[in-house]
């Protein structure tokens, strides 16, 4: 079959064809690149397989390396040439397209690791150690075989039918590299494909294998698993095959529903895989969809049952909250302000439902604003995605109750500006009116000054600040100058 997208005859392909024709060797782009081809996906990385003769004294010369540099010597100024000597491979990049090259290998496995001891091989053989047969078919570049598809596999059939399946025995690849598992159940949540029965089974079956791989792969593919369009797909599956538990046990604990006197409450982990589709589908980032994941994460902690009231979860933010920086430390998430983000998100996560429970103060509101600063439209969007109760008219409520908070939020930041609130007075401003060194006092002053701005004792400014703290320092029996 000759694949005839326009998108296989850009000038840099027929480039690196024309070189190899030159240096007599064949060349083909493989692997992810010719997928999203065929899926119409966007993709920059193009992967390049090359195989040529051994030279006389037996030897195969590195021609991955070899055609690499004859590319970018074509390319001339704006290429940038990588080469990696001790892999055999090179990279080329010009503007934001990046080609890799690598000559044709076979790889074989130790029990112990997922680095595989690696030999030349043929085109077959290096499309035999890929990972999914939608992962393992080639186009040749070569001018006289220019736009060949070689499919060992039928990985275009399985594109057609949206399967994951494995090339080879399904036991044999994931226990080779288990990472693969997790890529299986990516790929499937990122395209919207099912894994075959034989390659679920497999999975579940190895799963114990998954602890050889190092966690800052596995949260690659987490991560990639969260932006994709509905992450729960991903999850379950997690779930489903066992590994779950095996790779954060936190979230595998949501699971399960108990009853007592005949009440249920609901199961935590379907409700927030239903929060955390709601919120990618709201087009949230990946930040804000780990909080929408983790926003529960402390309600098995807190969890109580009381006769009177029924199930309760009492501080489940807050517990939740705590818990964030271990579980990204865990999990090989960063530890900086994404997870500061995070831990606030799962923090003040309940406090706008307060606020519709209750009569809407105009304090409650300024006091949200002032914590939630600039993430506050990311809070509220978090806290749309967590109603999810079947009984619509509820549901409706809940949002028309939502849009009447985020009005009093519009009016109230348009008068007192208290997102990104700056003390009107300056602690500097303080000392000098009283003659103070800098001690406690001064800090006291300062937040008495914050309390009535948020309570709407006095305005925002710097006049009806100086006003108060005058009158307070009064009351204390301080001196002014
Ligand atoms: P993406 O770039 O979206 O992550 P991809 O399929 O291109 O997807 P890469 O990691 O870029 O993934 O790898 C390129 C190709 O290398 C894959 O398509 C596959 O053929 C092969 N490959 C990558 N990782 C593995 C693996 N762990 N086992 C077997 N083959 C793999
Ligand atoms: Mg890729």
């Amino acid at each position: 079959m000759i694949i005839t997208n326009p998108k296989i005859h850009q000038p840099i392909l027929e480039l690196v064809g024309e070189e190899a024709d030159k240096l007599g060797i064949e060349c083909y782009v493989v692997g992810g690149w010719v997928r999203d081809l065929i899926l119409h996906r966007d993709s920059k990385d193009i992967d390049v397989v090359v195989v040529g003769k051994a030279s006389a004294d037996g030897e195969v010369p590195r021609w991955g390396i070899l055609l690499a540099e004859a590319v970018a010597k074509r390319l001339g100024r704006g290429s940038h040439l990588s080469v990696f000597k001790t892999f055999g491979t090179a990279q080329v990049k010009k503007g934001d397209t990046e080609v890799e090259f690598v000559g044709a290998r076979k790889e074989s496995y130790r029990h112990d690791s997922r680095n595989p001891i690696v030999e030349d091989g043929t085109l077959e053989e290096d499309q035999n150690r890929r990972d999914f047969t939608i992962n393992a078919m080639a186009i040749c570049l070569n001018k006289d075989r220019y736009g060949e598809l070689l499919d060992p596999f039928g990985g275009m059939y399985d594109l057609e039918d949206c399967i994951i399946q494995t090339p080879l025995d399904p036991d044999i690849t994931f226990s080779d590299d288990p990472l693969r598992m997790m890529r299986a159940i990516r790929f499937a949540t990122q395209l919207g494909f099912n894994l075959t029965g034989e390659c679920f089974d497999a999975i579940a079956r190895n799963k114990e294998r998954i602890n050889i791989i190092t966690r800052e792969r596995i949260a690659d593919e987490l991560n990639k698993i969260m932006l994709s369009r509905r992450p729960s797909e991903g999850w379950l599956l997690l779930d489903k095959t066992g590994l779950l538990p095996l790779i954060f046990p936190e979230l595998a604990a949501l699971k399960g529903v108990e009853t007592m006197n005949g009440r249920a409450h609901k199961d935590i982990f379907y409700h927030t895989l239903k929060v955390l589709d709601n919120v990618a589908e709201a087009q949230g980032g990946l930040w804000l969809r780990w909080a929408a994941l983790l926003h529960d994460i402390g309600k098995p902690r807190s969890k109580k049952y009381e006769p009177k009231v029924g199930w309760t979860f009492y501080n489940h933010n807050y517990l939740g909250a705590k818990m964030v920086p271990k579980i990204f430390k865990a999990l090989k998430l960063p530890q900086n302000e994404k997870m500061n983000y995070v831990v606030k998100m799962v923090d003040l996560h309940m406090r706008p439902i307060n606020l519709i429970e209750e009569t809407v103060t105009d304090s409650a509101v300024r006091r949200l604003l002032f914590e939630a600063g600039d993430d506050i439209n990311d809070l509220m969007l978090l806290c749309n995605a967590d109603i999810t109760s079947r009984n619509e008219d509820k549901v409706k409520r809940y949002h028309d109750n939502y849009e009447l908070v985020m009005h009093k939020m519009v009016e109230l930041e348009e008068r007192d500006r208290i997102r990104n609130f700056q003390p009107p007075v300056m602690g500097d401003e303080i000392m000098q009116m009283f003659h103070l060194e800098p001690c406690a006092l001064v800090g006291e002053l300062k937040s008495a000054v914050k309390d009535a701005i948020l309570d709407g004792i006095i305005p925002n400014d710097h006049d009806a600040a100086v006003i108060f703290i005058r009158q307070l320092a009064k009351d204390k029996g301080l001196e002014t100058y």
